[in-house]
């Protein structure tokens, strides 16, 4: 049993229109299939579907700072239940209270509206839905309904696509003869290569487009020190960026935007002082 096989230019998962479509209510995710899922999936595959997800879902905030700061925390909290495991939820507890969200009918409207002070069908305290939201969200009050009307999305558009591919995947299993779905098996294959909307870019002028390092960015990169870089954007990718005179930074692994940018201190290549330090400590340490 392989796992599900995820390609950014899959239209269905990752799709093309210019915005988030939440208008839906979500099918819940099977609690069962999840589980034979999570028993053979690794940490990698999950990271990497926690990126493009990601990825895919700040490229629509470009100029929203406030939603796209809001949406890479809800990240880093997927990113911890499911890759690192350090949450108070489990990834099964936390995929039954998506469930509950997310199928929620008129989410983005009630949440919209609970926002701008209208409490009517408040799902914070509606018995069904107040453990859940009050889990993910927090406690019943202003600031939180602001929280969770900035992350709706981001939720919403993960557990639509696990949803997708949890569904597929189980249908493929359930097939007598496999059908092949065409894709990159990113979990292992050298050849993952995202496409740009893994990352944010900027153009700042014409020919300069620049990574725009946000606190997922870093986040990726400090859990996968040194091979952050690798994860999020492939070997492959990498190795062509050192052979065209890109480095990696010697602590973090961070890439350089443009060659020799990272100083070489001492015989080290450092991308900010904080490397610096946290490298010469580490050595002075052993
Ligand atoms: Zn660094």
């Amino acid at each position: 049993m392989s796992l599900p096989v995820v390609s950014m230019e899959d239209a269905e998962l990752f799709s093309k229109n210019k915005s988030l479509d939440i208008s839906k209510p979500l099918k819940p995710l099977s609690i069962e299939e999840f589980e034979k899922l999570a028993k053979i999936s690794n940490d990698l595959w999950w990271s990497r579907l926690v990126i493009s997800v990601r990825g895919f879902t700040v490229n629509h905030f470009k100029n929203e700072d406030e939603r796209l700061f809001s949406t890479d925390d809800a990240f880093i909290i997927i990113h911890k239940v499911f890759v690192e495991k350090k949450h108070e939820f489990s990834p099964k507890e936390f995929v039954e209270f998506l469930n509950l969200i997310t199928s929620l009918p008129n989410l983005d409207l009630i949440l919209t509206r609970l926002e701008s002070g209208s409490s009517d069908s408040n799902p914070f305290t509606i018995s069904t839905t107040s453990v859940a939201f009050t889990s993910v969200f927090g406690q019943p009050n202003p600031a939180t309904y602001h929280i969770a009307n900035l992350q709706k999305h981001a939720y919403y558009t993960f557990t639509n696509i696990l949803g997708i591919l949890l569904s597929r995947w189980s249908a493929e299993n359930n097939e007598a003869i496999t059908t092949k779905r065409k894709g990159i098996r990113f979990d292992k294959d050298p050849e993952w290569q995202p496409d740009d909307r893994v990352v944010l870019f900027e153009e700042f002028y014409q020919g300069n487009r620049t990574w725009v390092l946000t606190d997922f960015d870093r986040h990726i990169i400090s859990f996968w020190r040194p091979k952050g870089t690798h994860v999020i954007f492939g070997d492959r990718h990498i190795e062509k960026k050192k052979r065209s005179g890109f480095n990696l930074c010697d602590y973090c692994g961070m890439l350089e935007q443009i060659p020799d940018q990272f100083k070489l201190m001492e015989r080290y290549r450092l991308c900010s002082s904080e490397c610096l330090q946290a490298l010469f400590s580490s050595i002075n340490s052993k």
